[in-house]
């Protein structure tokens, strides 16, 4: 017998007869003696018709509203699943995030989990009860609905597991598993039996929607045992933990077989700020980066060009694509101070990333990466590495045929 936490994102939930699918691979667990605690997302699309609402009662709109607004997808589709629970025999009972409650940080719209009550959820799973709960909401220190940003279910599912000590995590969505590059983009991606957490924590944060980053930071810091696995597998099959279906997030050391890449991925999620003719000389850096930290606004890719003059050099970075206004808008304001000629800011770049623990202990990766480019004729604007990864920016218009040469490059494509 293990105790189990599910996760059913959007897609997954889409409409009752999903629902009664997701009830059917719940039964299953259930029958096999399984206590299980049940997350779900709210119906695919319903939180971006959500958000949307909020936006056109008042582009403005205080954040607490917005998750009262945003935050009701998941009661219904709680709601809903354990209605059809109770309807095929099988002991349900919803709990919103208030009920249990599921405590956060006040940070309305993007909250950090602070803290899961678990006493009644335990009795009552013990009991052979379901517990379903709402994934992305939870109750601030003002005694407020919350929510925790755009795929936050995900992190809601691994903050319950590790507060209930949960065996395993599995999150079942529209993929059967983490794959060597988002399958929609690269047709001969490969499914990973298993991905190290620090890998998956890169390819999340660097722009595989498929897991909350902060989900994947969590299950390394709690040790929750991660399997991303299909919902539209016939729930009538049981399968192991790696028994063919899925991807299990795991420590490092269990993986078996090792490549130096572990997959490509890319987000469209950056944007790119030019200083043009920034005076060369010390304390210039500071006066750019400063005041941007002072409004909040991280940056993550900086390249300084060679200056010609040996007086005035081009100064380009990115920021997150949402920050760019706020970001130009800060930068229009120092301009006597940084002493540059021209301002621009561009969202048409993608960021292109390659991630593999091996990296660690091989060189002339990213030799290969930019000599696969470069014979594409795709100009790289920026690049940043890690020790497990190499990031570069290029024009958004290249972004499939770079995720595409790279997969090849690494050896990765389904022969
Ligand atoms: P859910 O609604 O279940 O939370 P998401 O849409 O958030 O599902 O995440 C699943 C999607 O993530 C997949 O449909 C897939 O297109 C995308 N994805 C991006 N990168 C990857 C990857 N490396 N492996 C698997 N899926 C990926
Ligand atoms: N429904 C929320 C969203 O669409 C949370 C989630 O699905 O994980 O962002
Ligand atoms: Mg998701």
């Amino acid at each position: 017998m293990a105790l189990l936490v599910m996760k059913f994102g959007g897609t997954s939930v889409a409409d009752l007869d999903r629902i009664r699918i997701v009830a059917a691979h719940v039964k299953r667990e259930i029958d096999a003696g399984n206590q299980c605690a049940v997350v779900v997302s709210a119906m695919g699309g319903q939180t971006d018709q959500l958000v949307e609402l909020t936006k056109q009662a008042a582009p403005l709109h205080d954040a607490r509203e917005y998750d009262v607004v945003v935050s009701s997808g998941e009661q219904v589709t709680s709601g809903l699943l354990s209605i059809v629970l109770q309807s095929m025999g099988v002991p349900a009972r919803s709990w919103q995030g208030w009920q249990i409650p599921v405590k956060t940080s006040d940070a309305h719209g993007a909250a950090l989990i602070t803290g899961i009550e678990t006493q009644e959820l335990k009795n009552r799973l013990g009991r052979g009860e379901v517990a379903v709960v709402p994934g992305f909401q939870g109750i601030g220190p003002d005694n407020r609905i919350t929510t925790l940003g755009r795929g936050g279910s995900d992190t809601s599912a691994v903050a319950l597991a590790a507060a209930l000590g949960a065996d395993r995590c599995d999150i079942y969505t529209d993929v059967d598993g983490i794959y060597t590059a988002d399958p929609r983009v690269v047709p001969h991606a490969r499914r990973l039996d298993k991905i190290s957490y620090e890998e998956m924590l890169e390819t999340a944060s660097l722009g595989a929607k498929v897991l909350q980053t902060r989900s994947v930071q969590l299950a390394m810091l709690h040790q929750v045992r991660l399997l991303v696995r299909s919902s539209f597998d016939p729930p009538d099959q049981v399968r192991g933990e790696t028994g063919g279906a899925g991807t299990l997030v795991c420590d490092e050391d269990e993986l078996v077989e090792q490549q130096v890449v572990s997959g490509i991925a890319y987000t469209k999620d950056e944007a790119k700020v030019t200083l043009v003719r920034v005076e060369d000389k010390p304390g210039v850096a500071a006066r750019v980066f400063g005041p941007l930290a002072e409004a909040n606004i991280n940056v993550d890719m900086i390249v300084q060009n060679v200056s010609d003059d040996g007086r005035t050099t081009d100064l380009t970075f990115t920021v997150i694509a949402a920050d760019l206004n706020r970001a130009l808008e800060v930068l229009e304001k120092v301009k006597e101070d940084v002493g540059y000629r021209d301002l621009r800011g561009s969202t048409n770049v993608v960021k292109v990333s390659a991630i593999g623990v091996g990296m660690r202990s091989h060189a002339g990766v990213a030799a290969r990466m930019f000599k696969a480019l470069a014979d594409k004729g795709i100009n790289i604007e920026a690049i940043s590495t890690s020790e497990i990864k190499i990031s570069i920016l290029i024009d958004a218009a290249y972004a499939e045929l770079a995720v595409r040469t790279l997969h090849s490059l690494y050896g990765l494509d389904n022969a």
